[in-house]
């Protein structure tokens, strides 16, 4: 488990639209779920309960006459009439919460904390919603920074978790000036850091489950915005009229396809209906964001159920638009991600490490296979196709999505290791074994293999190599040299079309 979430600490920084990638950042998951077993517990118990029937308890606060959206202040929850208890809080986020409130300052935590806990997920992280300015909160605690430039934000850090801590967003209006308050003329928001009232915080966040609030100084809750009747009616619902919600935002269509696989909501028809329209508004996102939220949206546990809605909705041609026009041609790829992002998932479930290198190359394997197939046909052999196909397809991937160099790097090897691994003459299959990303490559061709893309055949084969002793592998070596002649090939499911031939030359 450690190794997963230092692995996850590395490689998966938090809510990348307001940060940039940061190593401290994802360190959050390490220690929140490190208190997780008897959090867990004593979260669990309260939550059974509840979550029997939750609309009954829910039902019980408010009459039939409250319809959705249509009210102004806030509705107050007391703590005798929710599930949600300090004890399923880390104790940091505690920490911030009385130390802002015994200056003084109102003090919330607020988003997928309280929406998880609401519906007895652990929370995976900790947010703090406050009337102090970053400035005064940056006074209050040495151990944090103010970041961000577009939204200033403060984490506050307590060894390997971070709390981050976000003063209420206010309205903008044209007494801000630019470097407060910024808007493109498409409406996308380059940046916001107009201070203002609880109220106003609420109804700039994304969903209105995402905008409870949890009081520290009487534990209620605050629900601005129907969030309690969405939660008990698994919906996600933008706050406001969408179409200008994710046109100020397009990531905010990337993550209700996050939120609705990962919490099994359904998106309300009016927040549903603009995105397969406004799904090329993502093409405006700076690349390095969208390789945060691509982590986000992959690498959770619900990898496969969110590929299928990010398909479902358009908006997965705009993060890999190559895939997307390769998988048309290909029917193999599409089974290809799926395969890989379920062995993702499970790997998640069972806490073992999983490397985004792996799934990038599960992701951008087809275009690599097409533009391979088309490089061949120019009369270009095998291996420098490959090459110079991997090279095209990151090179216009990283247009969109950018993949860092420590992730695109193995991912290159794993697709270079697919030519090697049919070649086991000689010394060439130790050789092969003993490549730092041998395991990777392999656990691939077993998808490609899984998906028909390939002949099943040679995963076998590596299979019982690494499984055989001296004597086995000996006798496979021999195998394997009767079998494929020269160098050892793969075999196609579809064979490619046949090169063309240069006409016969003088000589
Ligand atoms: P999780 O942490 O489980 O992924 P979350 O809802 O807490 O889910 P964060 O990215 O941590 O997501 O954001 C915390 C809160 O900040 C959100 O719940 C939401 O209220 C607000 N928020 C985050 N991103 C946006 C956005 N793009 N637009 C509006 N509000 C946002
Ligand atoms: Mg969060």
């Amino acid at each position: 488990m450690c190794l997963l979430f230092c692995y996850i600490d590395a490689v998966f920084p938090r809510r990348g639209n307001r940060r940039p990638l940061c190593k401290v950042s994802a360190v959050r998951y390490t220690l929140v779920l490190s208190h997780t077993a008897s959090r867990n517990r004593r979260m669990f118990k309260g939550f059974t309960r509840f979550l029997q029937s939750p609309g009954t308890h829910l039902r019980t606060l408010f009459g039939p006459q409250d319809a959705p959206g249509g009210q102004t202040g806030p509705r107050i929850i007391p703590r005798d009439q929710h599930p949600v208890s300090r004890q399923h809080f880390s104790e940091s986020a505690l920490k911030v919460l009385y130390r802002l409130h015994n200056a003084g300052f109102e003090a919330y935590l607020v988003g997928g904390c309280i929406r998880d806990s609401l519906l007895g997920k652990m929370p995976k992280d900790f947010d703090v919603a406050t009337d102090a300015t970053p400035e005064q909160v940056r006074e209050l605690f040495r151990n944090s920074r103010i970041i961000g430039r577009r939204f200033r934000i403060v984490h506050v850090r307590f060894g390997r978790e971070v709390i981050e801590v976000t003063t209420f967003r206010g309205t903008h209006n044209d007494e801000h000036g630019d470097h407060i308050a910024q808007q493109s003329d498409q409406g996308l928001l380059l940046r916001d850091n107009v201070w203002g009232s609880i109220q106003e915080d609420a109804i700039r966040r994304d969903f209105t489950v995402n905008a409870l609030y949890y009081s520290i100084a009487d534990f209620s809750i605050h629900d601005f915005a129907d969030g309690m009747r969405d939660i008990e009616s698994r919906t996600l619902r933008l706050i406001g009229d969408p179409a200008v919600r994710y046109r100020e935002d397009p990531v905010r269509m990337l993550r209700a396809v996050r939120f609705a696989a990962k919490l099994g909501f359904h998106i309300a028809p009016a927040s549903e209906k603009p995105i397969a329209e406004m799904a090329p508004l993502l093409l405006q996102i700076p690349p390095a964001r969208l390789f945060d939220e691509v982590l986000k949206l992959f690498m959770a546990g619900h990898g496969v159920e969110t590929f299928r809605l990010l398909r479902r909705y358009g908006l997965f041609a705009m993060l890999f638009p190559e895939t997307d026009e390769a998988m048309a041609g290909q029917p193999w790829a599409e089974s290809l991600i799926e395969h890989a992002l379920a062995s993702t998932d499970t790997r998640i479930h069972e806490e073992r490490p999983v490397t985004p290198a792996f799934l990038f190359a599960a992701l951008l394997w087809a275009p690599v296979q097409r533009r391979q197939a088309a490089l061949e046909e120019e009369d270009l052999p095998p291996i420098p196709a490959l090459q110079l196909a991997s090279q095209q397809v990151l090179a216009r991937q990283l247009q969109h999505i950018s993949i860092p160099k420590r992730f695109s790097m193995p991912m290159r090897d794993i697709w270079d290791l697919q030519q090697r691994l049919p070649q086991r003459r000689g010394k060439r299959a130790q050789q092969n074994r003993e490549h730092p990303r041998f395991r990777a490559a392999y656990d691939f061709l077993l998808l490609r293999e899984a998906s028909g893309e390939i002949e099943p055949g040679l995963g076998e084969w590596w299979t019982a190599y690494q499984e055989g002793d001296e004597h086995e592998q000996r006798r496979l070596l021999e195998k394997a040299g009767a079998d494929a002649g020269p160098g050892g090939n793969v075999r196609r499911k579809r064979p490619r079309k046949r090169r063309r031939r240069s006409s016969p030359g003088p000589s």
